[in-house]
């Protein structure tokens, strides 16, 4: 498994990319996703309408600039706290939206970002069909002390199909994952065999 691999990239508070920023393309709703997974998305959305289902794909690529706008006016509000601020918008570098790989989708007529929304057929639907496509459910329920994201049924992110069932399969999160694997940095055994 080679977890360097550009749809493998994991991004979470211990984890920041930096000003990663991936070639981008415009989908639906003038969000930006990035190329090489843009067919997967548009597939997924368009098995989901297949079913009668009314997905609004409501967010999906955020830059660096505007998630650290975003982050230094929360900062702001609650008067420099940083540590308070971070519990509501990730920090610059940390979202897993800066990788251009994820998509929130919610229900046209149920757009509301909380818990609830697992209650829609939409949810239901993706959920079930989102690894045949490539995607996982990456902030689940009973993940959230590992994540450290609270639960999203909105949240999709695009893996790969092969890694994206065998997550499913086991019931891991994108960490539990990239922790079965050792590193893949270069050793000096390796160096050393040229
Ligand atoms: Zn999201």
């Amino acid at each position: 498994m080679d977890l360097s691999s550009w749809e493998l990239l994991l991004v979470n508070q211990t984890h920041p990319i930096g000003q990663y920023a991936p070639e981008l393309v415009t989908v639906e709703n003038n969000q930006q996703f990035d190329v090489r997974a843009s067919d997967a998305l548009a597939e997924f959305i368009a098995g989901a309408r297949a079913e009668g289902l009314s997905v609004f794909l409501s967010s999906a690529y955020r830059g660096y600039d505007e998630q650290n706008y975003l982050y230094w006016r929360k900062v702001e509000q609650y008067g420099g706290d940083e540590a308070v601020a971070a519990t509501i918008v990730l920090p610059p570098g940390t979202s897993e939206h800066q990788t251009g790989l994820c998509a929130d989708i919610t229900d046209m007529y149920y757009p509301t970002k909380d818990a609830s929304l697992e209650n829609t057929a939409l949810f239901q639907w993706m959920n079930a069909h989102c690894a045949e496509y490539g995607f996982i459910l990456r902030y689940p329920a009973d993940k959230q002390d590992i994540t450290g994201v609270m639960y999203e049924p909105w949240h999709f992110r695009y893996v790969g199909k092969e890694v994206a069932a065998f997550i499913q399969e086991q019931g891991l999160c994108l960490e539990e994952f990239v922790a079965l694997y050792p590193s893949t940095e270069p050793t000096a055994a390796d160096d050393a065999a040229g």
